[in-house]
């Protein structure tokens, strides 16, 4: 793929399709679990739990069952009151520690304000940890050692080389330095020999720093924040961010050519929108778009790793791709 040193516009930015992506990735876990289990193996065990009714929070558990029975994972969710106390929550987590069926463990988050996510998420048994935020796994990240890698990080690597853009030697500009995404994805190019800078609330001139990126990752939780001030023409662009928007003026000014999103709009009431401002990917040599760039990628990776927890708890053999 052209280098955007080379500042070469393609007429066409490339879209970096996360569903094509996340369906391969999807089936490629559906096999191994086949295999897993025609070698005699237990078919992989993810529960969540779920704590309190945050209606967000019930969607993305929903998903990520179902996206686990589709592969052939054994899903649960455990529902507990939002007034569970610490001590219960804890409990919880030593109950699925010790239940040999239950190969990874994730706690959505946020939890309600009363409880210490941080001890919960310790609680974990890092053998267990999908979801790659127990200290234990984040030290492993930065000492390049097998571990869990969160998902949407690992999500955006494979979005990435999936499509051929190269990370080797690549100004990297991350914007946004969360434990969830930022941080993880910089161990991850820079492992990657990309040169690897962070931006965050404080960074003073952002737009000079992000128009020297050739690799650009928003990740701010801002809707449309990153304009064409922002994106150098020949940029790569990961737009993480999910946001919603339910103004409709906003929506028009937005999306001046995509009749289709304002029709969603009348349907819906709002539409998602990214972190960059979508007239800004014209200058972009390829970008992931909002819906259906990065998102897709975070639940068929939380799947990679539910895969991996049972392989290494069965002793059975690496899954493909096991050390990245
Ligand atoms: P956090 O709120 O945890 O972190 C936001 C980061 O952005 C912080 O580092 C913050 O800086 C930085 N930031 C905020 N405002 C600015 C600004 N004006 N200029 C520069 N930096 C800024 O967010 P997350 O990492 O959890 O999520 C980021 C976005 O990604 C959200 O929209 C979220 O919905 C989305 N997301 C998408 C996922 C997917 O599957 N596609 C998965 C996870 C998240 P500071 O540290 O200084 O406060």
């Amino acid at each position: 793929m052209t280098r955007p040193t080379d500042r070469e516009t393609p007429s066409e930015p490339r879209i970096l399709d996360g569903r094509r992506a996340a369906a391969e990735i999807r089936a490629e876990v559906a096999d191994d679990v086949r295999q897993l289990v025609a070698a005699g193996g237990r078919p992989p065990g993810l529960t969540a739990v779920l704590v309190g009714d945050d209606p967000a929070s019930q969607v993305y558990v929903g998903s990520k069952t179902r996206a686990s029975e589709e592969a052939g994972i054994v899903g649960a969710v455990l529902r507990l009151p939002s007034e569970t106390t610490q001590v219960e929550l804890l409990a919880t987590v030593d109950g699925l520690n010790a239940d040999d069926a239950v190969d990874g463990i994730l706690v959505q988050l946020p939890l309600p304000g009363h409880l210490d996510s941080s001890r919960v998420l310790e609680r974990i048994d890092p053998a267990k940890d999908v979801d790659g935020f127990h200290p234990v796994s984040v030290g492993r990240l930065w000492l390049d050692r097998e571990t869990f890698v969160p998902a949407t990080p690992s999500g955006i690597v494979e979005l990435l080389e999936r499509n051929g853009v190269e990370i080797e030697g690549r100004r990297a500009v991350i914007v946004g330095r969360s434990h969830l995404v930022g941080k993880p994805l910089a161990a991850l190019l820079l492992r990657r020999n990309a040169t690897v800078t962070f931006a965050h609330s404080r960074t003073q001139d952002l737009k000079e720093l992000c128009r020297g990126a050739e690799l650009l990752v928003a990740a701010i939780g801002r809707p449309a924040f990153f304009g064409e001030e922002h994106v150098a023409p020949g940029t790569v662009v990961v737009d993480v961010g999910i946001n919603r928007l339910e103004d409709r003026a906003e929506v028009e000014r937005l999306f001046p050519d995509r009749p289709e999103r304002l029709e969603t709009f009348e349907r819906r009431g709002s539409v998602l929108v990214g972190d960059v401002d979508p007239r800004a990917f014209a200058r972009a040599a390829a970008y992931t778009p909002v819906p259906g760039g990065v998102g897709p990628l975070t639940v068929a990776c939380l799947l990679v790793n539910t895969v991996r927890a049972a392989r290494r708890r069965q002793g059975t053999a690496a899954a493909p791709g096991e050390s990245r």
